[in-house]
């Protein structure tokens, strides 16, 4: 057997894994001893090489290793599917009872397995490589989902930008299977159809399966204007429960068509709704020169902010978004307003709704705390994986 490859830490760069934090910066290395491939194992060790972690190197990133194991072990394909087997039974366990079929079976680091994200859609899944560990060992990776998941169709959607900084190009495909233009998922009492192929992110977002449930009842007999809705998500539980009136704004006309076929799905009446495609700041800010109101505002914009760089740019997107949420809102209603972006802590985020209130005039309590479904569960050692943040927050 040939000698692992050894990258040695600077001392008093080792504190993240000492708190089991998988990743290590390019700033922490000392030296690599060997040559390691871009993705290849390596055994991570102190300036004086005691062994700290086992992990995949990654020459082109910031992020230059990503941490495969704690323990001296061999990273192999029996390693890699005894943690895509427990990642899946974990879903097993938690959704045991549930009739829905769209989870997230793999979420990156939070499952272990760093830069790997899985989503199935009834019988296709939908696989999206981010670093180039995965990468390295992606035909074994895809062999063991197969097996793992006893779903045969597999679509890759690894084109996107990240992948750049792993030296790795963009990607998108068929690696197995039949994956057809749409696939049906059925989530709580309602189908909604998915692009998997040709959609957004890998096609739906499951992370809001919660939080649609629980924003759903607060819209019975309510008007309810649902922003950044994508393929009717909000829209379709609203309608579903009973809301007086449901307007969709989304800048896609595809997702806006395929909200209205969703809306058909359910025997919904997709005529008795509203659809607007166009820009969510411009319309609401057309709806406030109308003196138009509702009861319940819902936005769901996605990320403004990838990188902590861009908070400041997001922190105004957010803050004019929600200013014009609470000013479009009847007395006693409620704005259910969210944030993806990672780089917006989870207080940030409640400072500017905080701050958008007060511009508008309102006096709100915040009734609910959202965040992620847990098919998207959060590493307690690495709490980057805690991304989505909402705020269910009524007028006074
Ligand atoms: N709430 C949705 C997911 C929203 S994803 C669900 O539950 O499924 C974010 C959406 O915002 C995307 O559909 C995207 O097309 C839309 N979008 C992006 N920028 C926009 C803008 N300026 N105005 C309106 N929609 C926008």
């Amino acid at each position: 057997m040939t000698r692992m490859n050894k990258v040695y830490l600077k001392p008093g760069k080792t504190k993240a894994l000492a708190n089991q934090h998988p990743w290590v910066f390019s700033g922490a290395v000392q030296r690599v001893e060997g040559s390691p491939q871009n993705g290849e194992v390596v055994e991570i060790c102190t300036e004086k090489g005691e062994f700290l972690a086992v992990g995949a190197y990654s020459p082109f990133s910031q992020i230059r290793l990503r941490v495969w194991s704690f323990k001296k072990e061999k990273i192999d394909a029996a390693f890699l599917q005894e943690r895509i087997h427990q990642a899946i039974e974990r879903r097993k366990i938690q959704y045991a009872d549930s009739t829905d079929t769209a989870f997230r079976l793999i979420h990156g680091e939070s499952d272990l397995l760093p830069g790997l994200i899985v989503d199935q859609y009834a019988q296709t899944l939908v696989v999206q490589i981010l670093s180039s560990g995965i990468a390295y060992f992606r035909q074994e990776v895809l062999d063991i989902l197969k097996e793992e998941s006893g779903v045969n169709n597999i679509y890759e959607r690894s084109d996107v930008e990240v992948r750049l900084l792993e030296g790795l190009p963009k990607f998108a495909g068929l690696v197995s299977g039949e994956v057809p233009a749409e696939v049906i998922i059925q989530e709580d009492r309602f189908r909604y159809i998915v692009e998997a192929a040709a959609g957004q992110k890998t096609g739906f977002y499951v992370d809001q399966r919660d939080n649609r449930k629980l924003v759903g009842e607060y819209c019975a007999g309510k008007t309810v204007l649902n922003c950044f809705s994508f393929t009717g998500g909000f829209s379709v539980y609203a309608s579903g429960n009973g809301a007086s009136a449901v307007v969709s704004v989304d800048s896609s006309q595809t997702a806006m068509e395929l909200a209205k076929r969703n809306f058909a799905l359910k025997g919904l009446d997709k005529d008795a709704a509203e659809w607007i495609v166009g820009d969510a700041f411009q319309v609401l800010r057309n709806f406030r020169e109308a003196g138009r109101t509702f009861d319940v505002v819902i936005l769901d914009p996605p990320k403004f902010a990838a990188t902590a760089a861009q908070v400041k740019r997001a922190a105004r997107g957010y803050k004019d978004i929600n200013w014009l949420g609470f000013k479009l809102l009847n007395p006693g209603g409620v704005l259910v307003s969210f944030s993806c972006s990672g780089g917006v802590s989870e207080a940030l985020f409640q400072k500017i709704v905080a701050d958008a209130a007060l511009d508008a005039g309102v006096q709100a309590v915040i009734e609910r705390k959202l965040s992620q479904g847990r098919d998207h569960p959060v590493n307690l050692n690495f709490p980057e994986g805690a991304y989505l943040k909402g705020l269910v927050c009524r007028v006074l």
